[in-house]
């Protein structure tokens, strides 16, 4: 890269000023071996998978414990505001660039297309200290790792964009850790995921210039070098949006076409997460990729059963990272690259731009939803309240998000029959959605297990009487929130059992009713009905994945693995690289879920 470097040969942590990497050398593991490989990311650096498994130095490579010749690792610098206040100096504190790999000269353009640079960015994540560890080690363990490792490939598949990974490695290294901070601290695995991307460049490694905050006083370590800023933007920009770069002479209309660019991206990422239900659980400024990526997998989560509010960051207390606050917490985030842009980006455009964020996040969802429910002809006003109605419903019910929106297909279009028929399809479809929906235990778990009828009233009286102390001695998340949640509670305790089965019934025929209706709309005009529903149902198989990476399914790879067996990771990657093919053998529960509603979220 054509970016400052610190040659220090210092490698403990330390205040980096002035460079935008440090020189590191990543540290060996002891006997190295893979986990697994994924054949289709180690193929975008022209690495065939067998061979690479199949070499004894294989490990040993991907795992940064051997260095190629004419790599030359380094740790990026970058800041963040992490949980919305600036957290000074960050940085790679366990991963380590490698270099970069040209493309092969065979690769798919569809993804050049995607990767102009024409180069893959390597990093191994967990090769061990680097002045950004503070006061870590700089290794990751076998859980850890296979959640990204999965992870990464599971998104890739499901067309959302992301960093890849291409290897893990697990070794006979060792480190202590608390795994649930549980207060018994044990011995786990060095283990090396190998990722890959055009660049790991997010919003964080411009807030190296912050001047100091003026809530947390701290400062970006490069602050005041301000051609440092120039030439990390001239690289980004040329790099990787080469088209913005040719078409603007301005310096500064250049700047705004690549700040609208991100904005766009990011958007559109956002938007694709909330389609599949998929919770980042860490969105602070250093996870947002400067390409719209999805970025560092931790304690992320796919949603089970629908809940607007769900948290899979077991540090996320005021539910600043919910699965409804990823779209706004992103603007906010991109507000935060705007300011660490100025001056090359004046404020007055960036507020303009951010303007469009919204809007543009909205027509990103909504068309994304469109092609879930099968609509492909027409754009209709009502089609926003239908869908806001499908998830009220499916939060009510407690219906698995995945399997909800995967049963929506076997729904056919109105063949214009008789009312007795429409009545038929509609008990059919209802039977369908149902059997993905909670029973009353299930759902008064899921809202709070093991809570007592009395302090839930207790709480809810005190909630009223007095929202300060309530709030003291609950949590910090906004009063309206968990008043609402407690009072679903109580509703939910003191409901009788079959009018609770009868009112789902009730919410999920008039739900279809209204599908139908809108399907109806679809085929105004249309001569070839069974055209329609086949492409519809096509669209529609393509769009709601029929199998993710659900908790329990990564945590029974992480068991497995733990004890020496490989087989239960591998298996994971072949499965969730063809989410949207249905793959005989895969039945429930193992595959597709709902997880059980007490089960232990990881801690990265
Ligand atoms: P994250 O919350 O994963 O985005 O990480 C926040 C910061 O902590 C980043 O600077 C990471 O590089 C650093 N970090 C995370 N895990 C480790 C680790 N095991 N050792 C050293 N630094 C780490
Ligand atoms: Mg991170
Ligand atoms: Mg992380």
């Amino acid at each position: 890269k054509k970016l400052p470097v610190d040659t220090s040969e210092e490698l403990g942590p330390r205040r980096v000023e002035g460079a935008c990497f440090s020189r590191v050398k990543p540290q060996p593991l002891a006997k190295p071996r893979f986990v697994a490989v994924s054949s289709s990311a180690l193929a975008l650096l022209g690495l065939n998978a067998e061979e690479v498994v199949n070499d004894p130095l294989g490990p040993e490579y991907l795992s940064g414990s051997k260095v190629m010749p004419g790599s030359e690792p380094a740790a990026h610098c970058y800041c963040g505001h992490q949980f919305g206040s600036f957290a000074g100096q960050l940085g790679d504190g366990a991963a380590c660039y490698l270099g970069e790999v040209k493309a092969p000269p065979d690769q798919n353009p569809e993804l050049l297309r995607e990767n102009p640079s024409g180069r893959w960015e390597i990093q191994v994540k967990g090769a061990g200290l680097t002045p950004y560890s503070r006061q870590a080690d700089g290794r990751k363990v076998l859980r850890s790792s296979i959640r990204e490792f999965l992870c990464s490939e599971a998104v890739f598949a499901l067309g959302v964009p992301t960093t890849r990974a291409g290897s893990l490695v697990t070794s006979d290294s060792k480190v202590i850790r608390d795994v649930y901070y549980s207060g018994n601290p044990r011995q786990e695995r060095c283990s090396v995921v190998l990722r890959i991307a055009p660049s790991f460049i997010r919003f964080g490694s411009f807030e190296i210039f912050k001047a100091a905050d003026e809530n947390t006083g701290r400062q970006g370590p490069s602050y005041g070098h301000d051609e440092i800023r120039g030439q990390l933007m001239d690289y980004v920009i040329e790099t990787f949006y080469p088209e913005i770069q040719q078409n603007y002479v301005d310096r500064m209309e250049r700047n705004v076409a690549f700040f609208r660019e991100v904005v766009r991206r990011t958007a559109l990422l956002v938007a694709q997460w909330q389609c599949v239900g998929f919770c980042h659980g860490v969105l602070n400024t250093d996870n947002m990729s400067i390409l719209g990526l999805t970025l560092d997998y931790g304690p992320y989560g796919f949603m089970d059963r629908f809940d607007p509010d769900f948290i899979c960051n077991a540090s996320d207390n005021t539910g600043r990272y919910s699965y409804q606050a990823q779209p706004a917490v992103c603007r906010w985030n991109l507000a935060r690259l705007a300011e660490a842009l100025d001056p090359e980006l004046p404020p007055n455009q960036a507020e303009a731009v951010l303007d469009e964020y919204l809007p543009l996040y909205n027509t990103f969802y909504m068309g994304n939803m469109r092609r879930k429910l099968g609509l492909l002809r027409k754009e209709e006003p009502e089609d926003e309240m239908l869908i806001t109605e499908l998830l009220q419903t499916m939060h009510n019910t407690g219906a698995d998000f995945t399997n909800t929106f995967r049963c929506l297909s076997q729904i056919p279009c109105p063949s214009g029959g008789e009312e007795q028929a429409e009545e038929g399809v509609i008990r059919m479809a209802t039977d369908l959605l149902l059997e993905q929906c909670a029973s009353l235990e299930e759902l008064r778990s899921a809202n709070r297990p093991n809570m007592d009828p009395r302090e839930l009233a207790m709480l809810l009286q005190l909630g009223q009487s007095n929202p300060s102390l309530f709030q003291m001695i609950t949590s910090r998340r906004s009063l309206a929130m968990q008043m609402e949640k407690l009072a679903r509670l109580k509703e939910l305790l003191d409901a009788d059992e079959e009018e609770v089965k009868a009112r789902h019934r009730e919410d999920w025929a008039a739900w279809i009713k209204s599908y139908r209706k809108r399907l109806a709309v679809e085929l105004e005009g249309q001569s070839d009905i069974q055209e329609l529903q086949e492409e519809r149902v096509k669209v529609m198989e393509t769009t709601n994945p029929r199998y993710v990476l659900r908790n329990y399914i990564a945590q029974n790879a992480i068991e497995a693995a733990e004890n020496g067996d490989f087989t239960e990771v591998q298996q994971v990657l072949k499965v969730l690289e063809k989410p949207f093919t249905h793959q005989p053998g895969l039945e429930q529960p193992r595959w597709l879920g709902p997880g059980r509603t007490d089960e232990q979220w990881e801690r990265d």
